[in-house]
């Protein structure tokens, strides 16, 4: 942890939904929190300190914005100690109607993206010596939904890539582990289309969404010194849609 500052946490993809329930979750710790996405105009939730959040606009498909993104933070508060790689889109359609474009805009954001900006921290985490990463992934890694082969093989990817990254970092004192929501309400499930969703919901033995707060809870965990002695870990947070698998 580093001094009364709090830690430095960045949140890909944290303007809204999942990630900006993460940043509020290290905020209300006493966190230092820098969201990303492509857009910007993420927001502090109300009575935040404003030394302690900041907004950045960095697509992290783009090399070059990753590295501003990352200069920008460690200028202001030192090198990140805690990465939330959730930058995610979808973009779903069956197979035999699924072009390349479709498929390397879903693979570029969610499975390269977070290799990016999980290289781009470890290199900082390992001159630290600590550093936790916590990738998003998704039920849909497990389940493997149709008209979501993009999005299965991107979020299955980042599994097999953080098991190797933390076998990697491990002797740095870096873990690195996965959260892998279920249902949650987000714009991303509001897309869904409504008959899929209402079948979607109806496997879910707890028998209801997930709020982004409930796998803020589960992130926030694996970024914390209670989980000093998990790494390479998938924790999924889906009321039990894919018990299991
Ligand atoms: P939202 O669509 O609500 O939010 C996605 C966030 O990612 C936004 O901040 C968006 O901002 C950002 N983003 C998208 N593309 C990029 C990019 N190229 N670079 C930087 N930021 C980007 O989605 P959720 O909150 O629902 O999802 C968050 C993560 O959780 C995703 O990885 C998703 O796959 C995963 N997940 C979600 C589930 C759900 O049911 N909601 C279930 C399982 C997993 P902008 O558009 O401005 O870039």
């Amino acid at each position: 942890m580093s001094g009364d500052g709090g830690r430095v946490v960045m949140v890909t993809g944290g303007s809204r939904g999942i990630g900006a329930a993460c940043a509020g979750w290290f905020l209300a710790r006493g966190d230092r929190v820098a969201v990303t996405s492509r857009a910007g105009g993420g927001v502090a939730p109300e009575g935040t300190d404003p030394e302690r959040f900041v907004d950045l606009a960095c697509d992290v498909t783009d090399a070059h914005a990753v590295e501003q993104a990352f200069t920008a933070i460690e200028d202001r508060w030192g090198p990140v100690e805690i990465l939330v790689a959730n930058a995610g889109i979808t973009r779903d359609t069956l197979v035999l109607r699924m072009d390349d474009e479709a498929w390397h805009a879903v693979l570029d954001t969610n499975l390269t993206g977070a290799f990016r900006v999980a290289k781009r921290a470890m290199a900082k985490m390992i001159r630290l010596r600590r550093g936790r990463i916590v990738f998003v992934s998704s039920v849909g890694a497990f389940v493997g939904s149709p008209g979501q082969a993009n999005y299965a093989a991107a979020k299955a990817g980042l599994v097999g890539m953080a098991r190797s990254m933390a076998r990697e970092v491990a002797s740095r004192g870096i873990t690195v582990n996965v959260v892998a929501p279920g249902l949650v309400d987000t714009d991303m499930l509001a897309a869904l289309d409504g008959d899929r969703r209402t079948l979607m919901e109806a496997q879910v033995p707890l028998g209801r969404t997930g709020t982004p707060a409930e796998i803020a809870e589960a992130v926030g965990f694996l970024a914390s010194e209670g989980a000093s002695y998990v790494t390479g870990a998938v924790l999924p947070v889906d009321g039990g849609l894919a018990m299991g698998m």
